[in-house]
């Protein structure tokens, strides 16, 4: 029997992307294909997403969703079903999908996405004649709100639900004064329920209401048990362990093929490796660095202190006179932007900074370069890290959350076993990533190693062949507990 799921979220590429939320809710509906599941998108209608769609036929319509019109239009994404809630007063504005165009989060952000939950509710509960799901998933705090409703406020018949937290950080916490607006029963407002330290608490609602939690690596799955990542929900997902499950992410291996990227001026493979030094010279002419024999580090990268940016900031100055280059490309706090272009000022021709985001130069960057830097003191899993493995680009990465599961790190035994991907460094300090830079310097002085560490990243299970059937599993449980 094939099961029916709706996907709830609020980025999804090819259409709207600001992180690896995006990737993962794009390629989820390709990985669970193969194991009998028909999944649906549904993305809120920014003007990009509408833009996408062109002239859609509207198959439902809402007179008042939490007091605002909308309706909804039925299209594709990447060749499969799409959703898209058309509340021109909640999404139809200029700037990014949660603020404006100075990065200020829109102040209705709540009912914005309180609106996009009760309409997913409403359609995982049959409000929409020929759309028929038999569970709802919903994704980070955004989406999380049609758990609740579904628990609390169904229309219809309730599917079981899943929520997935792909970043525990981000929650959704907003004043009491909202609940007012959620068309929520007086019952939802309990500690069981939506109510967070006396707000509405968006991922909480979600996390108390799924029928099953799904975070994205077995290690994240484990590390948000503790306060230290848990982020005020550990004690909520220590009691609900039991339907707990971590997934790691897997990758668009169409998107993201070494062999085949457009983006490349020498496609390779991990038998053609010696085809990379031209992609390597590319990104050193567009970032303007000097040619040397030390290996090219690159970041791809939201500048955060969750991705320990602050800390790779205080070793530029050591990895440049290690002998190694860094070519940057990322965006976030203005301070950290600051700090990156003053160190490219500081090491012409060493370091390379582009403030921004391009996923065109994010591709080149992994195919030239020698190794990419993700020092984040927390990740749930991480996409640039394997992407990197994909492109022969060596991951050097804090030993946390998914990038604990995805990379071997490069210890003797397991250079001696062939296993070794990458390099991993515990805590987030300056003492530790300068510690891995000179290992991972040293280990590129060292081709016959380093090579083999390339080419074992490249043959390493980075596509979404385990996890699609892992999702579907997880489905096909819920379902069965159904009946
Ligand atoms: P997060 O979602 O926490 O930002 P991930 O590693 O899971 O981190 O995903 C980040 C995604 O965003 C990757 O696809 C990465 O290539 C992309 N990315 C991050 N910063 C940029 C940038 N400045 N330009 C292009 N792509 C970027």
């Amino acid at each position: 029997m094939t099961i029916r799921v709706l996907s709830i979220a609020s980025e999804a590429v090819p259409l709207i992307k600001t992180g690896g939320l995006a990737d993962v809710v794009g390629a989820l509906p390709g990985a669970v294909a193969q194991h009998d599941v028909a999944m649906t998108t549904m993305l809120p209608g920014y003007p990009a997403v509408m833009a996408a769609l062109g002239k859609a036929k509207p198959i439902h319509a809402w007179p008042s969703l939490l007091g605002e019109a909308a309706r909804l239009l039925a299209g594709s994404i990447g060749g499969r079903p799409l959703l898209v809630l058309d509340a021109p007063t909640l999404f139809r504005r200029d700037g990014g999908p949660y603020g404006d165009a100075n990065g200020r989060d829109w102040a209705d952000n709540g009912l914005r996405f309180a609106a996009f939950s009760r309409a997913a509710a409403d359609i995982a509960g049959g409000a929409v004649p020929g759309a028929t799901f038999d569970i709802a998933h919903a994704h980070d705090w955004q989406a999380a709100l049609t758990c609740a409703y579904l628990r609390f406020a169904p229309v219809g018949t309730a599917p079981p639900t899943v929520v997935t937290i792909h970043n525990m950080a981000f929650q959704g916490h907003y004043p009491r004064a909202l609940f007012d607006r959620l068309g929520l029963p007086a019952q939802a407002w309990s500690i069981n329920g939506v109510e967070y330290h006396g707000g509405v608490g968006f991922l909480k609602a979600g996390l108390e209401s799924a029928w099953a939690i799904t975070t994205v690596s077995p290690t994240y799955a484990r590390e948000i048990r503790t306060p230290e990542f848990g982020m005020g929900l550990d004690g909520l997902i220590r009691a609900r362990a039991g339907h707990v499950h971590g997934i790691v992410n897997g990758i668009d291996t169409g998107e993201w093929n070494a062999a085949t990227d457009p983006q490349l001026a020498s496609p390779f493979t991990a038998r053609t490796l010696g085809r990379r030094a031209a992609n390597r010279a590319a990104v050193e002419s567009e970032f303007g660095l000097d040619r040397s024999d030390g290996p090219l580090f690159v970041v791809i990268s939201r500048l955060t202190w969750q991705k320990g940016m602050d800390v790779l900031l205080h070793v530029i100055d050591h990895l440049v006179a290690s002998g190694a280059r860094l070519a940057l490309l990322g965006s976030g706090d203005k301070a950290l932007e600051a700090g990156f272009a003053a160190a490219a000022v500081r090491h012409p021709g060493r370091v390379g900074v582009r403030i921004g985001y391009d996923e065109g130069c994010s591709h080149r960057l992994q195919g030239g370069g020698d190794a990419i830097l993700v020092p984040s003191r927390f990740e749930p899993c991480g996409l640039t890290q394997l992407y990197g493995l994909a492109y022969g680009c060596v991951p050097v990465v804090a030993r946390t959350g998914g990038l604990v599961d995805t990379v071997v790190d490069a210890n003797l035994a397991a250079i001696a076993a062939g296993a070794a991907t990458g390099v991993q460094f515990n805590a987030v300090t300056t003492e530790a990533l300068t510690d891995a830079i000179d290992r991972t310097v040293a280990l590129y002085r060292q081709p016959a190693i380093w090579q083999a560490i390339q080419r074992a990243g490249m043959k390493s299970d980075f596509s979404w062949g385990r996890s699609g059937k892992a999702y579907a599993d997880l489905y096909e449980t819920l379902v069965a507990a159904s009946f």
